[in-house]
């Protein structure tokens, strides 16, 4: 037993030593040669001539069938140094399989634990032997390397969880009773699967710590997550009499169950790679911020402004704030003039009280694109845009979409 930890901290000090001593980035060329097939050569003659295995020959060379070699075909030749780094590399694959660790050590003051990868592959038509450094934190249960929470949420903002593990898993989660949508990605230089989920919050949200938790089949992580209280003040609104009828509660409900049903579709993977873009252009002031609680014609607050209203006048031309679909474009009874852009990853942009739209249901739209114009449809008091970030369904605060790229 003491052997293999001996064994093993050897090995992660090879790691080390390749990862900071390749050339680029943890790349480190080898000693391979080239060979030009004669006649008569088989794949396995070959192998015996150079002392290499047959079966790294073919799986560098990219041979699925060791028959099927033609004379004048050149074929790289790993030397002893790829030999041996390869066999360490299946060594290590089983070492991964069965999650050995190479060493436990600290760093930074917490305690980790380091394991090791090799790997090989073509770069710039040189075969490269990769290494990789795992750090694991300690005490994630299995099969967890890292988990990123956010420690604290102001209501109304959109965190970002991640969960990067050595093998691929199937992550759920919840956060106060709504389920977190998991979109993965491997990064196969990296070895390792990296999964995200948004966390939104809605203005509405009670402040205080709460449990979220992540769950691998029967392995279950939580984590402890603040919500702040945001500064939303009170709105008091009263609707022209023309208006009231659109308060009717049926219709209210059947409108807001059709866009809940556009929300709730989480299309991997995310559309974007910038932060989003304002969109209108110019200096136009906001005349209701996001998050404002509401009171319609003197009743109770039971609902906070899910957008972001700003002052732009009726005929404004409405643009794109990010790479999207279109999934809605007509007017409704309630909102007006809407258009939904469906950005990917659970996040919708919705604009309501258009005068215009110039847009389809299935457009694909880039940042900057014409969406159609600002009016003072449906449920409105003035010209104004309106702007709406839906994340898995929740009302978020669109500015902080502006200014952070996320995830
Ligand atoms: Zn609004």
């Amino acid at each position: 037993m003491l052997t293999r930890t001996v064994s093993y901290t050897l090995i992660a000090v090879v790691l080390l030593l390749l990862l900071f001593l390749s050339p680029t980035s943890s790349f480190a060329q080898t000693d391979a040669t080239t060979y030009t097939v004669q006649p008569g050569d088989t794949l396995l003659l070959i192998a015996e001539r150079f002392d290499v295995p047959v079966d790294l020959l073919a799986r560098i060379n990219h041979i699925d069938n060791p028959d099927l070699i033609q004379v004048g075909q050149t074929l790289v030749i790993p030397g002893p140094e790829a030999v041996d780094l390869a066999q360490r590399q299946e060594q290590f694959r089983e070492h991964l399989s069965t999650w050995l660790p190479s060493v436990s050590t600290a760093v930074a003051g917490a305690q980790v634990t380091l394991y090791g990868a090799f790997g090989y592959g073509e770069l710039g038509g040189m075969t490269r032997i990769a290494s990789q450094l795992f750090v694991r934190q300690q005490g994630l249960p299995m099969p967890f390397l890292s988990v990123r929470v956010p420690k604290t949420l102001i209501q109304g903002r959109t965190g970002v969880v991640q969960v990067i593990s050595m093998v691929p898993i199937v992550p759920t989660g919840t956060f106060q009773d709504r389920p977190l949508v998991f979109l993965g990605e491997h990064n196969p230089e990296a070895w390792m699967y990296r999964y995200q989920a948004f966390v939104p919050t809605g203005a509405l949200d009670q402040p205080g710590v709460k449990p979220l938790q992540i769950k691998v089949g029967s392995v279950v992580y939580e984590a402890p997550v603040e919500i702040l209280a945001g500064t939303y003040e009170t709105q008091h609104i009263v609707l022209p009499p023309s208006k009231g009828g659109l308060l009717e509660p049926e219709k209210l409900q059947e409108e807001r169950a059709r866009l809940y049903a556009i929300w709730s579709k989480v299309t991997a993977p995310p559309r974007w790679t910038q932060p989003f873009r304002f969109p209108v252009e110019g200096d136009i002031p906001r005349t209701s911020p996001y998050g404002t609680r509401r009171s319609y014609n003197g009743g109770p607050v039971s609902s906070f402004h899910a957008g972001s209203d700003w002052g732009a006048p009726e005929g404004t031309p409405i643009l794109a704030p990010a790479p999207g679909v279109v999934v809605l474009a007509e007017p409704l009874f309630v909102r007006g003039g809407a258009v939904i852009v469906d950005h990917g990853a659970g996040v919708y942009s919705n604009f309501w009280h258009m005068s215009q739209i110039d847009v389809q249901v299935g457009d694909e739209v880039q940042t900057g694109d014409l969406l159609g114009l600002v009016g003072t449809t449906g449920l409105s008091t003035g010209a104004h845009l309106h702007w709406e970030i839906r994340v898995d369904g929740i009302a978020v605060d669109p500015m902080q979409w502006t200014s952070s790229k996320l995830p």
